[in-house]
């Protein structure tokens, strides 16, 4: 289902023109419009899903299948030395658009970017019993 409010429904499902690199029935790859590095690309799925938690698991699927293919040909194209894979969800994690995406962010050497975070540390009882809740929640 589309959601007539959401600019990437628009966008996935072509009323609104973007730079497509790949299309399918179920996904359209775009250049993003504010690139980190030259070949910054998104993958939106045509149908409206928030993020990953309203994903259905064919989409997750294909989803990665697809960022392989994206990743292999970027690669190739621009030469890249290294390719980051984000996809953020909720506003705590940094997504700005409310429509699933996956970045898919080719990496030069020197390239000025800092896709990162700060190691911590933990002890392995807080580990343990953070695997459990985690396990508990699993179905
Ligand atoms: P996120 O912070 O993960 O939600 O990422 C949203 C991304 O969408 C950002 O990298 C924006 O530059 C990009 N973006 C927003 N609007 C457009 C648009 N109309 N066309 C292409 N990319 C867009
Ligand atoms: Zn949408």
């Amino acid at each position: 289902m589309m959601d007539n409010n959401c600019i990437f429904c628009k966008i996935a499902n072509g009323e609104i023109p973007s730079t497509t690199v790949y299309e399918d029935d179920m996904f359209r790859v775009i250049l993003d419009l504010s690139p980190a590095t030259k070949g910054h690309a998104l993958i939106l799925p045509k149908q409206h899903m928030a993020n990953i938690y309203e994903m259905d698991e064919t989409t997750a699927q294909k989803v990665f299948v697809l960022a392989s293919h994206i990743a292999t040909a970027m690669k190739k194209a621009l030469n890249c030395d290294g390719i980051n894979i984000v996809q953020n969800n909720g506003e705590a994690a940094g997504q700005t658009v409310f429509h699933f995406h996956m970045h898919i962010i080719p990496r030069y050497i020197n390239d000025g970017q800092n896709i990162n975070w700060i190691p911590g540390t933990s002890e392995p009882e807080e580990r343990e019993k953070i695997a459990q809740t985690i396990k508990a929640a699993l179905n």
